[in-house]
């Protein structure tokens, strides 16, 4: 086998690729060169670079371990504000600040959830505060795309790092002692260790025939930003409606990021209103509380699926993020899920021995151990709620609207589910 330089890339280069839109600099990490028909060894080949798989790179910035990241498109900044923005737990900010990516970020874009309220579909009411759960912050709301350049920037500089850009993998061979990954352009790459990070409609994951078993809801996440009249307040708030869940995160500013899970017939319905109309459709849908809105971002939809994966390894193979779980995003907790995901699995890794097979799967298996019982739990409990709050069993509607008065009323319980959600639990 040939050593990862012995395969054509060179180092300090800059990435030129079309549409790449993320402010650049010089790569200190390696940028493969065209296919010189040699197979380029490393120990370890993440493929996809969303924010699962980048963040995976990131966090083994300081081990010897030698790796390729294979990616089909760089990330691109938003222009103007990104519709795609998620809900941030403080555990996986400090992860964030651990990888060296948080501080880099701009922080005006950044906004903090001081306080949550959480509406039933009959008057019921809870709420939480990070005053009352004793933490400084219940978490913070970023775009996709600020975290996204973010950690791009950083793999670019990794020492460690081989980038496979424009890379599409066509072919993987198993082997006992390595896997193959061939690419579409002829080249292949040897590792001891594949990971999938490919997102939810995973190549890698149906290649090797890992099961994933998938229930649709029939439902899409409508997104879009508003400009609102009145300031938020650093509250985030969540609507249990006959319609779906609606979710208003805040923004910088007087903005907010809205996410309404609706059934498809609805979801199609909005995107498909002239940009005032659904400005007043979703403020009414939240009683106006913020008052006018106008559009900053136009609709988008994306369908919405509960996705079990029960074994995420195999021998030379580890699934994270979105490849290795779907979860209706009525929680928050895709990506904070996938950022956990890539925390445990670097953890392990950095702390195999040189002598140690990263790949074998005892080792993998101690990785699955450690994940299993998360995102299980919150895939329950996350599709438990929805289908609470979507049964229209008679005498079930007034019941789940006292269960939540009653939670509201009971400080301990509300101060255990506020840190768990947190992950500070
Ligand atoms: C409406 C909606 C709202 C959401 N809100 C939240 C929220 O508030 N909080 C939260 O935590 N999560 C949220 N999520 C979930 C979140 O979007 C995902 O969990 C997250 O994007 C998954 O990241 P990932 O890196 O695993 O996968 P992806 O983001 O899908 O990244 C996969 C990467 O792999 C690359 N790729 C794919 N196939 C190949 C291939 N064959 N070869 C090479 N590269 C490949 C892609 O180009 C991409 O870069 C939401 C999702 C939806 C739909």
């Amino acid at each position: 086998m040939l050593g990862a330089n012995d395969g054509g890339e060179i180092a300090g280069e800059r990435i030129h690729a079309p549409g790449f839109t993320c402010k650049t600099s010089p790569a200190q990490g390696k940028i493969a060169l065209p296919n010189s028909g040699r197979t380029m060894q490393f120990d370890l080949i993440i493929v996809g670079g969303g924010l699962a798989g980048l963040s995976l790179a990131c966090a083994l910035r300081d081990t010897p371990l030698r790796i390729a990241l294979v990616e089909q498109r760089p990330p691109r900044a938003a222009e103007g504000w990104d519709a795609r923005v998620y809900a941030i737990s403080p555990a996986n900010a400090d992860f964030l600040t651990q990888i060296g990516a948080w501080k880099h970020m701009d922080q005006e874009r950044i906004a903090t959830i001081n306080a949550m309220e959480v509406y039933g579909d009959a008057g019921a009411r809870l709420d939480f505060s990070a005053y009352q759960t004793g933490v400084s912050a219940l978490g913070f709301i970023l775009e996709s795309s600020l975290m996204a350049c973010e950690l791009w920037e950083n793999v670019k500089r990794q020492g460690n790092l081989t980038l496979f850009l424009p890379g599409t993998p066509v072919r993987v061979d198993l082997r006992d002692d390595a896997a193959l990954l061939g690419l579409d352009d002829g080249r292949t790459l040897s590792a001891r260790l594949l990971v999938a990070a490919d997102g939810r409609d995973s190549w890698l994951r149906r290649a090797i025939g890992l099961d994933a078993f998938d229930t649709h809801y029939n439902e899409k996440g409508v997104v879009a930003n508003f400009e609102c009249e009145r300031p938020h307040r650093g509250i985030a708030h969540q609507w249990f409606r006959d319609d779906g869940v609606l979710a208003w995160l805040p923004l910088p500013g007087k903005r907010i990021s809205m996410v309404w899970s609706a059934p498809n017939e609805l979801a199609d319905e909005l995107c498909a209103l002239p940009a005032d109309e659904f400005c007043r459709r979703v403020a009414a849908a939240g009683g106006n509380r913020l008052g006018d809105f106008s559009l900053l971002t136009p609709a988008a939809a994306f369908p919405l699926r509960l996705m079990r994966v029960p074994k995420v390894v195999a021998p030379r193979i580890a699934l994270i993020g979105d490849a290795a779980h779907g979860i209706h995003p009525l929680s928050g907790h895709g990506i904070n899920l996938g950022y956990q995901d890539a925390k445990a699995l670097a953890g392990i890794l950095a702390a195999c021995q040189p002598w140690q097979d990263i790949g074998h799967l005892a080792v993998l298996e101690r990785y699955q151990r450690a994940r299993k019982e998360e995102v299980l739990l919150l895939q329950t409990a996350t599709d438990a709620l929805r289908r609470l709050f979507r049964n229209d069993l008679p005498g079930l509607k007034p019941l789940r609207n006292l269960g939540m008065n009653l939670t509201n009323g009971l400080p301990l319980l509300k101060n255990v589910l506020a840190r768990y959600a947190l992950g500070t639990l």
